[in-house]
């Protein structure tokens, strides 16, 4: 009975962990201006004291019933602070246990066995050691699902197939957005793609053989590059790519 108990728990606590998670991950890590361990662990104290906070004010609330109404809202009370938080206090079994090495052989590991009661229990755990390791989910800016974030890098984009360009991972579709959004921006590009589309159109009406068009591309690939170096000004390159 016992069993059949947990196993029938088993959706239920998956969606309350998954609802719980994305609400942390949405409105509490996204925000964050910074990331690393410290943002992290400050971020579960607020997360933590939001809770309290709003527990607390409930049970002020209390302070007025009696008898069966302040057990039956007590309860409420226990029931409602539960649904809406991720547990940071359970009951786990820990055994400290030597095995084989897994790669070496003929040499031992001291190994950690953790026994969960359920599997909410695991998957807390599992994501706060995570979290104290600096390991964070987070949204991917592409196809809004979650990816872990491990480096403490600023990582917009996850590793996964982009849903709008088959073979094409999100974070490969991403740099390519941001190189044009970041060229749009930049006049030394944008002179340069006028020139170069210039040349593009004289080559496919044939006024330009395939010798020059490799020499005058490369020629004008010169300039753009000596005007991001700073060696030529931009009035000067506006000048000088006017030839072409
Ligand atoms: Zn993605």
């Amino acid at each position: 009975m016992e069993w059949l108990r947990r196993l029938e728990a088993l959706p239920d606590s998956i969606h309350h962990f998954k609802v719980r998670v994305t609400e942390l991950a949405d409105d509490y890590l996204a925000t964050l201006k910074v990331r690393t361990p410290s943002a992290y662990a400050a971020v579960w104290r607020d997360y933590q004291l939001r809770l309290s906070l709003e527990s607390q004010a409930v049970y002020d609330e209390l302070s007025d019933l009696e008898g069966d109404e302040l057990q039956r809202t007590r309860k409420w009370q226990r029931e409602e602070v539960e649904s809406r938080s991720l547990p940071a206090n359970f009951g786990i079994r820990t055994t400290y246990e030597a095995m084989s090495h897994p790669k070496k052989k003929g040499q031992f590991i001291l190994a950690e066995r953790v026994q969960c009661d359920d599997l909410e229990t695991f998957l807390m755990l599992d994501l706060l050691r995570g979290f104290a390791a600096g390991h964070i989910p987070r949204r991917c800016d592409h196809c809004g699902r979650f990816f872990l974030l491990d480096s403490g890098y600023d990582i917009r984009y996850c590793e996964n197939e982009a849903p709008d360009a088959p073979g094409k991972t999100c974070s490969q579709v991403g740099a390519h957005i941001k190189e044009r959004r970041k060229s749009k921006n930049d006049p030394v590009i944008g002179e340069y793609k006028r020139a170069y589309n210039r040349l593009k159109t004289r080559k496919n009406r044939g006024q330009l053989s395939t010798d020059d068009w490799n020499r005058q591309v490369a020629e004008i690939q010169n300039l753009k590059e000596m005007a991001q170096r700073g060696d030529i000004s931009l009035a000067r390159l506006k000048e000088m790519l006017n030839g072409f």
